[in-house]
């Protein structure tokens, strides 16, 4: 079974990543290719160009890519003034012997790569980026947010509960997997703060011989339970995507969070069985088989307790 599954947001390149899988292109290029569209999205406020800021309002942008056939990952964090995080990922994985570069050493190699620079924040994203800053949201991690950015802000009025991620992950006709995230992380984040989408394990895994897996929401929940491979794992001992995903949320549910909000997984076993779950109701996904003319949209079932 070829297919694509990702994240709703998925959709704006999910011509261009099916066009590759029906050449009979890899799953780690149509992942990219997907991605690539979504990070150039301007409407798009938690990816790429037009992504929202951190509280000092410099977009940084997350990201990361796994190919199942070699377990081979690139990552990068806090990439500002590139829009490409994911073409920079492959870079990574690649051509260095390195798995994840952070920060100022990201944009050297950004430029390095000859990708082009750009101002990612768009006057639209900085017009919310101001507006909800002042608008006296409420919830554990706006009001810390807050305190935050009185300390050490070029602008003291702000925060809200503004993020998102678009993820995706392919199976070509050759059976092989690859997983890929993509990120401007959480609105008015502390700058130089890394979520999920680029650690590998934790926002992100894929391998062929059982599956993968990739998130999107609070990042610190993913992270403390390395949800993308417990989730691969899983089915490595024989569960289901769909049951795999109910384990996985029954861990978040249980876990003591005091900035606890939304957490989203796509998964896929080896031969393209699929799921998708989500903490809160109303998520979700999107999924395309290379027959199918187009893309459909699909309700993510509700995490429940264990
Ligand atoms: N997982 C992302 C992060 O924590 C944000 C999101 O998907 O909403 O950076």
């Amino acid at each position: 079974m070829t297919l694509l599954i990702g994240s709703a947001n998925a959709r704006v390149g999910f011509d261009d990543g099916l066009a590759i899988l029906r050449d009979g292109g890899s799953a780690i290029d149509a992942v990219i290719a997907t991605i690539r569209r979504v990070e150039a999205n301007p409407d798009d406020h938690s990816v790429g160009y037009g992504g929202l800021p951190n509280l000092l309002g410099d977009v940084e942008l997350d990201a990361s890519l796994m190919d199942g056939r070699t377990l081979a990952t690139g990552a990068v964090a806090a990439l500002k003034n590139h829009q490409d995080a994911i073409d920079l990922a492959r870079t990574v994985m690649d051509t260095l012997p390195h798995v994840l570069i952070v920060g100022d050493g990201a944009r050297m190699l950004a430029a390095e790569s000859g990708l082009p620079e750009r101002n990612l924040l768009t006057p639209e994203a900085e017009a919310i980026w101001r507006a909800r800053m002042a608008d006296g949201a409420e919830g554990a991690y706006q009001r810390r947010m807050r305190e935050l950015a009185a300390r050490l802000s070029r602008d003291p009025e702000r925060p809200l509960d503004a993020h998102g991620t678009v993820n995706v992950i392919a199976r070509d006709r050759e059976g092989n997997l690859a997983s890929g995230v993509s990120t401007s992380g959480w609105a008015w984040k502390y700058p130089g703060r890394v979520g999920d989408s680029p650690i590998i394990g934790a926002g992100n895994y894929a391998d062929n011989r059982w599956g993968a897996a990739a998130c999107t929401g609070r990042g610190a929940m993913a992270r403390r339970l390395r949800t993308a491979h417990s989730v691969v794992i899983a089915t490595r001992f024989g569960l289901s995507p769909d049951d795999a995903l109910t384990v996985a949320g029954q861990d978040l549910l249980a876990l003591d969070a005091p900035y606890a909000s939304d957490v989203n997984i796509v998964a896929i076993d080896r031969d393209g069985n699929h799921g998708a779950i989500s903490k809160v109701p109303g998520k979700t996904c999107v999924f395309q088989r290379e027959e199918m003319p187009s893309f459909v949209e699909r309700k993510r079932r509700v995490m429940t307790a264990g």
